[in-house]
């Protein structure tokens, strides 16, 4: 392929972010460049071949409702369904999606080479190209200057990426890959804000050496639920279980015998790693009481030989990787194939980005992904997105758009990070939103795909299977509202054993639906009501949704008012806030760090969550133990 020197639109990498951000502004119409190190790698899952998530799925959701390619690519290669919280409320119920590696990375780089507008390029990036504090195109490895109206900076961990196994240190964002010096070289040198931040992974064992029956086997979801939100044809692949085991008392013993030889004990890594997702040997530190950590063995395809075990990242070195593994149970002859390791990287203050998350300091230059210290593909593909979306628009010199709190959990990343910024990887979690009740999985196309089709992201088959939902959505709200079912037919039915007390009087659907008890399920199985014209059922739980929680967002909005009015309430710098018992460990950590001295300045520390500031705000109020100014 012939490339021209000058594009609308330069997106340098081929990871989760790199791709989104380049689909979405070929969608939008530019004429865009994707520039990676290796195309073989794009869409390439450093870590967990596994997307979705508490937090996570809601921003995978949010990505298809305007139009991106992870839900669907999901759909298509995950081999291990499940649906996370079921009982829990729907706010927080979420989906996590194994997948197959290898048919993942085919799927995306399938989508990408379809994309009109958009051309890929393999090369290495070793400067912006800078004029009068604008960005205005690249060079590449080879000398060669490629020149663009706007550039998205999207290099994940590969800034100066180091990786380390016990003493043995690697460049490279991830093991058998390219660091990116030079680049970083030069980002340093401007005024740029960068530090340094960590991950790391577990060793993957060989499928062949694994001891199954000793285990606990967990099955995936029937029926197997689909992540986007377009009805696809597509029969999913075939799926496959997952198994569970632990450490021990013995597996505890060797690490804490060796913690002066990982790379994170032994002063080579000096950065912080994502608090949830924490390596083995931070585990048995801080949480020296318990006696085993959980662990996920995880396929990572169906052809393929090497298995996951999700729970024990660690950056020991080699042969104490070997000696802990043998002592878990299943784990006896496991066989390494590839070694546990950590890596480290340069990432920028996302406090210096616009909401738009066009840098304040170079215009015209967008960031997003793990650049922006965010952990997770779901994160990285959101903020593609969103940076796609407004390199777009400032090429059109339209209106920039990003989506507000209340409005999406992509909203809420944003925010945060552009806001609060972070001092370590920033994971998203649905208790990081306020407005959680209105962001579920459910209704995020409701939510987004209208604007999503003003921007122009949204193909005509999508907008139409919208459309559709949207008329059966109403047609069943209808249905609901009119249909009444008397007292005598609920006795008859049973109804009133689930309820436990009598309906007097004629009840509609749509009322008997705000029960707690009773839902779609019930009324379906006691032929109360029947879904005789086979309406997609997620349509109908969509409406279910919408009835049981209305009374809820109420109370929610009322709540949120509360916190804002309280927002200048002093606080006691002495207090400690260990005494509050629903905080949560990061939260506690936290404030007894900072000692914030009223509810804003508390509310602006990074972590502190909206539901964390109502915690607060009750317990003083309870304990009379605060005024207001
Ligand atoms: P990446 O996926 O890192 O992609 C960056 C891209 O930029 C690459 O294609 C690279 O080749 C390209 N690139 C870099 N520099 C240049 C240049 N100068 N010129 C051209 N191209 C360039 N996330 C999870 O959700 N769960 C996990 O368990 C997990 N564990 C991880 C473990 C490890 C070891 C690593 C490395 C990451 C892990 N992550 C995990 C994080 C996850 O991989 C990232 O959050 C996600 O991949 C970030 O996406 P991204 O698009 O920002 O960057």
């Amino acid at each position: 392929m012939i490339f021209n020197k000058k594009y609308d639109i330069i997106v340098i990498g081929g990871g989760h972010a790199g791709i989104e951000a380049s689909m979405a502004s070929a969608r939008m119409g530019c004429k865009t460049l994707l520039i990676t190190q290796k195309i073989s790698n794009i869409g390439t899952l450093s870590c967990n071949p596994a997307i979705g998530g508490i937090g996570k799925s809601h921003l995978v959701k949010e990505i298809d409702a305007l139009g991106g390619v992870m839900a669907h690519v999901t759909d298509n290669s995950g081999i291990h369904f499940k649906k996370l919280n079921v009982s829990k409320g729907y706010a927080v119920r979420a989906t996590r999606v194994q997948v197959d590696r290898e048919i993942y990375k085919n799927s995306i780089q399938y989508y990408l080479k379809k994309q009109k507008n958009l051309f890929i390029l393999e090369n290495e990036v070793i400067n912006i190209l800078i004029k009068r504090n604008k960005i205005i195109g690249i060079l590449t490895k080879n000398k060669e200057k490629i020149f663009s109206r706007k550039t998205i900076l999207t290099t994940g961990t590969f800034l100066s990426g180091k990786i380390y196994i016990g003493k043995k240190i690697l460049k490279g964002g991830r093991i058998k890959d390219f660091s990116s010096k030079l680049l970083s070289k030069q980002l340093k040198e401007m005024q740029f804000n960068i530090s340094r931040l960590k991950t790391g992974t577990p060793p993957r064992l060989d499928i062949k050496t694994i001891n199954f029956k000793k285990l606990l086997c967990q099955k995936g979801d029937w029926p197997i639920p689909r992540f986007s939100f377009l009805d696809n044809k597509i029969e999913h692949l075939k799926q496959v279980n997952c198994y569970i085991t632990h450490t021990n008392y013995r597996t505890h013993e060797i690490i804490y015998e060796n913690i002066n030889k990982s790379s994170i004990f032994n002063g080579l890594i000096k950065s912080k790693g994502p608090r949830y997702c924490p390596s083995i040997e931070d585990k048995i530190i801080r949480f020296e009481n318990r006696s085993a950590h959980q662990i996920f063995l995880e396929p990572e395809g169906l052809n393929s030989i090497k298995i996951y075990p999700n729970g024990i990242s660690t950056s020991l070195p080699l042969k104490i990787q070997k000696k802990f593994i043998h002592t878990i149970k299943g784990l006896e002859k496991a066989k390494i194939l590839t070694p546990g390791y950590a890596v480290e990287y340069d990432f920028f203050d996302p406090k210096d980005l616009k909401y738009t998350l066009e840098s304040k300091i170079i215009k015209n230059l967008f960031l997003a992904g793990q650049i922006n210290g965010t952990t997770g593909y779901e994160e990285a593909a959101a903020q593609g997105l969103l940076a796609g979306i407004n390199a777009s628009l400032k090429n059109f010199n339209k209106n920039q758009w990003y989506p507000k709190r209340h409005q999406a959990y992509l909203g809420v990343l944003i925010n945060d990070l552009c806001k609060k910024g972070t001092k370590e990887p920033y994971r998203m979690f649905s208790s990081r939103a306020e407005n959680r009740l209105l962001l579920r999985e459910d209704n995020a196309d409701i939510r987004l795909t209208t604007i999503g089709k003003k921007l122009n992201l949204i193909n005509d088959l999508r907008w139409k299977y919208f459309i559709l939902k949207k008329k059966k959505i109403n047609y069943i709200k209808k249905k609901f509202n009119e249909l009444y079912i008397k007292p005598k037919t609920l006795k008859k039915k049973k109804i009133k054993e689930i309820l436990k007390y009598d309906i007097k009087k004629e009840i509609s659907i749509k009322n008997l639906l705000k029960i707690p008890q009773i839902n779609f399920k019930i009324l379906e199985k006691y032929k109360i009501y029947q879904n005789i014209e086979k309406i997609n059922l997620n349509f109908i739980e969509h409406v279910e949704i919408d009835i049981k929680y209305k009374g809820y967002i109420k109370k929610q909005k009322k709540e949120i008012k509360y916190n804002n009015f309280n927002k200048n309430t002093l606080l006691n710098r002495n207090f400690n806030y260990a005494k509050i018992k629903n905080l949560s460990k990061e939260v506690i950590e936290k404030l007894n760090l900072y000692k914030p001295s009223s509810i804003i300045e508390a509310y602006s520390i990074s972590g502190i969550t909206p539901v964390a500031i109502s915690i607060i705000l009750n317990y003083f109020k309870k304990n009379n133990q605060f005024k207001i100014i």
